[in-house]
């Protein structure tokens, strides 16, 4: 038992040393950050979906009193208070905001609500957190259309979502506007799309993203392009499409921006599995993207969320399809005792490279720092019994844990040390 806690103990300090590459980031920007004062409130994420069925819409910008707040997130917490979306903020308060009580309480909420404003507030704070506090390296962050991204903290990849409406006139002016120039044919799309990407490109973007999981199926299917300027000529003239046609018209997108990733070499990543509420769970299985990652096999694949709850799947996809890396963003704070099952069993059975440790998946740099622990200390427990249980050396367990949270980030993204 103690040789155990010691080995665990020495891989949390190797994670702790490590400049972590974060594989997945929506991170405000500086400017974003300190545009608002930062409260209690509103420094918060993912459990706003949780507090939903209970308190409605979050909201809290919108009420002056914080007392008003309070009680609204206590009504949350009172139903809502032992989910990982919230133990995920206690650990925040507790790492960041000199929080040491058991639970955040009428008696305490003030304090920390308080330490909260002041803290986010001074100007160095944000970089203070980020690079100090989380040790990172760099962050791989959605950028949309047109959007900058501030090159001291992220790297950027190309959000696609667009591309797929472009069966509908405000999808054609959105990308009319990025070009200056109209979008009449499928040609001119394709072409359109094209140069968006290689100006990302060649501007640094690493890569392009689509999170169609959650509006579509992630199922889709080659569809020529004879058929698919039929459907573009369609939505332009007569249309609209019927939800059939339009799906098919998003398939030849999806196809093409794979090409594009292959002729570019961009990396081409796709949300799987969580999703929000009421959002088509089925739909975001990794294992219906198969068409996709056959067609395309010189394609490196990011795939995320490690698909879950179809984790296992993604699984056994990331074992038989070598142009698949399997990227564990947001899963830690959505379920730590998932965490472990899943990687313990992706450790046993997908070739390290491909493996993506982390990705922060949250908009603060403290939320991160937050993810972060809940993430290092699920890869230490798991390779620590990697080595009690399933036969790894020491040696074996320090190396993935440098590969999970910095070397293959760097690799997959060609990003410079
Ligand atoms: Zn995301």
């Amino acid at each position: 038992m103690e040789k155990r806690e010691a080995l665990k103990r020495e891989l949390l300090t190797q994670l702790y040393s490590l400049r972590t590459v974060d594989g997945h980031s929506h991170t405000y920007a500086p400017d974003v950050y300190y545009a608002r004062e930062i409260n209690l409130f509103n420094l918060q994420h993912y459990f706003q979906r949780d507090a939903a069925g209970l308190i409605g819409p979050w909201e809290m910008d919108a009420i002056e009193d914080p007392g008003e707040c309070w009680r609204r997130l206590k009504t949350a917490l009172e139903s809502a208070g032992n989910t990982a979306y919230w133990r995920h903020q206690l650990l925040v308060y507790r790492k960041l905001f000199d929080f040491t009580d058991p639970e955040l309480d009428d008696a305490n909420w003030r304090r920390l609500d308080t330490d909260i404003r002041r803290k986010t507030s001074d100007p160095n704070w944000y970089d203070y957190v980020t690079r100090s506090v989380c040790n990172l390296e760099i962050q791989v962050r959605n950028v949309g259309w047109g959007e900058a991204w501030d090159r001291r903290y992220f790297a950027g990849v190309l959000r696609m979502e667009n591309a797929l409406r472009l069966d509908s006139a405000e999808g054609r002016t959105a990308l009319e506007k990025r070009l200056d120039r109209p979008i009449d044919s499928l040609k001119a799309a394709r072409a359109g799309l094209a140069d968006l990407a290689s100006a990302a490109r060649s501007d640094g973007a690493v890569g392009l993203k689509l999170a169609h999981a959650y509006f579509r199926t992630l199922d889709s299917r080659p569809v020529t392009e004879t058929r698919a300027t039929r459907l573009f000529e369609k939505s332009l003239g007569p249309g609209p499409l019927d939800p059939a046609e339009a799906r098919e018209l998003q398939d030849h997108f999806i196809f093409y921006l794979a090409e594009l990733c292959a002729e570019l070499s961009l990396v081409f990543q796709i949300h799987t599995g969580v999703q929000t509420t009421w959002g088509a769970i089925p739909e975001s299985d990794p294992l219906l993207l198969l068409p996709l990652l056959n067609r395309f096999r010189a394609v490196r694949f990011d795939l995320f969320h490690a698909g879950y709850p179809y984790a296992r799947m993604l699984g056994m996809l990331g074992k038989h399809y070598p142009n698949a890396w399997l990227n564990l963003a947001w899963i830690y704070l959505v379920s730590p005792a998932a965490s472990r099952q899943v990687l313990s069993e992706w450790l046993d059975l997908v070739p390290i490279h491909r493996l993506i440790g982390f990705g922060s998946d949250v908009h603060f740099p403290e939320l991160i720092w937050g993810h972060l622990e809940m993430a290092r200390d699920c890869v230490a427990e798991v390779l620590t019994d990697k080595v009690t249980q399933d036969y790894w050396s020491e040696g074996l367990a320090r190396d993935a844990a440098r590969k999970l949270f910095r070397e293959n980030g760097l690799e997959l993204y060609a990003l410079k040390k």
